[in-house]
């Protein structure tokens, strides 16, 4: 077995956390070579001691002085990159054969595509860059023989109830339909005239899933799985018509893929990311992950409704950006990404992720993309405009 040298973008997050526990479980077939975070100097040097990285990058180049105290305290002797750059470089160097793509948001994108074009395995949990990029990172990926391999619990749901060979589309593999499903997030059941006064701690609290503070509000406003139906799209070569969402509060059956003849396979497990982080580490073999077995006599209920879109306008702002194509579903992620920002910050109500998302995508002309440089001209300006209605917005 050759051991896997591995770069884990955005180390220091619940994705990270969870992939070094992994890791961690199985020293035998992973090396660590570069960690990187965002502004967690501490945490950043605390992890490369431990799991003794060659290189740690900061992405915020002003705290370098901090991380090199960090990591002398720490007796880490790893060595620093630090910006835009820095991240590049780490998911693109020659002595790392995957990449953890783990920063949250449009932010990812780079670092992420820079190991596509150096035709990485790449592990990919950061949703936002297939959303925005789609066809131009997936069409990299592809010209550089870099494997993409999904995180997302639901997209390694349908990776694993899938054929071997599934990248020439759904019509060739007898697949009718994919059905995502969406816990439905903490407000499930919360009445409309509620859901605005809402604070971010209530808007955090996952029932199923302990996930960072961005991936934990998309999930609440349901644009969690708006962001999922176009990440499918993309992954496994779908029509926007071939894919489903289905809420099924438990979070037992990860995602299922319904075929021609009738047959419906889905993904069970205990709802607990080390174990898609496990199966794309280790595919196609399969190790530990620490996860509890699942006892399905002890859950005894698990029960499946529509997505109430009528509440939780998200999905369907989603969806219609996914029929739109080209630019739009890029517009939609930063105008999302400026709005959950402004809520966590309790500058805008909860009713107000969708409103503003719904004004960027009306105001900014949709245009098609060809190159890396175009999505972050999309991403550019429908910021800026979602800026300016957050201020006018502000509660
Ligand atoms: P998190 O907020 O816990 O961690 C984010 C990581 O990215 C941190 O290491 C942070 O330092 C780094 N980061 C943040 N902004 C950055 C920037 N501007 N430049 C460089 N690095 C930056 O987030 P998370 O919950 O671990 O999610 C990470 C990604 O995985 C997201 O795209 C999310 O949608 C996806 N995902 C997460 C889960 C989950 O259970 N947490 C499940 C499925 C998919
Ligand atoms: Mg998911």
């Amino acid at each position: 077995m050759k051991v896997q040298n591995l770069c884990i973008l955005g180390s220091t997050g619940s994705i990270g956390d969870s992939t070094l526990d992994v890791v961690a479980r199985n020293p035998e077939r992973f090396n660590v070579v570069a960690l990187t975070a965002n502004r967690n100097t501490k945490k950043l040097a605390l992890q490369c001691a431990r799991f003794s990285a060659d290189i740690a990058v900061i992405a915020d180049p002003s705290l370098v002085p901090e991380l090199a105290l960090h990591l002398e305290e720490a007796g880490s002797k790893a060595e620093i990159l630090a910006g835009e750059e820095g991240l590049a470089s780490a998911a693109g160097m020659p002595e790392t054969d995957t990449v953890m793509a783990a920063i949250v948001g449009a932010a990812g994108l780079g670092p992420t595509f820079h190991a596509a074009q150096r035709g990485k395995k790449i592990l990919l949990a950061n949703k936002e860059s297939l959303v925005i990029a789609g066809e131009v990172f997936i069409g990299e990926a592809r010209r550089n023989a870099a494997l993409v391999l999904p995180v997302d619990s639901e997209h390694n749901a349908i990776f694993q109830s899938l054929p071997p060979k599934f990248t020439d589309g759904l019509d060739a593999i007898g697949v009718e339909k994919i059905i995502l499903t969406a816990s439905g997030g903490p407000f499930l059941d919360m009445p409309a005239d509620q859901l605005a006064a809402v604070t971010p701690e209530q808007a955090c609290a996952h029932p199923n899933w302990d996930m960072g503070r961005k991936i934990s509000v998309d999930s609440a406003t349901l644009m969690n799985k708006g962001l999922e139906v176009i990440e499918a799209r993309w992954l496994f070569n779908a029509r926007p018509e071939q894919i489903d969402v289905l809420v099924h509060p438990q979070s037992i059956v990860h995602s299922m893929v319904s075929y021609r003849d009738g047959s419906v396979i889905a993904q069970l497990g205990t709802p607990d990311m080390r174990t898609p982080i496990a199966n794309v580490l280790s595919w196609p073999d399969r190790i530990d992950a620490g996860v509890s077995h699942l006892n399905l006599a002890q859950i005894n209920d698990l029960s499946f409704r529509e997505p109430d879109l009528d509440r939780f306008p998200c999905l369907s702002l989603a969806f219609a950006a996914m029929q739109t194509g080209d630019s739009a579903p890029a517009i939609l992620n930063a105008a999302n990404e400026i709005a959950v920002e402004a809520f966590l910050n309790g500058r805008i109500g909860f009713n107000r992720i969708p409103e503003l998302v719904e004004e960027v995508l009306n105001r900014v002309p949709v245009t098609p993309l060809n190159s890396l440089g175009d999505v972050m001209e999309q991403d550019r300006l429908a910021r800026i405009r979602a800026i300016k209605y957050t201020e006018a917005f502000n509660d």
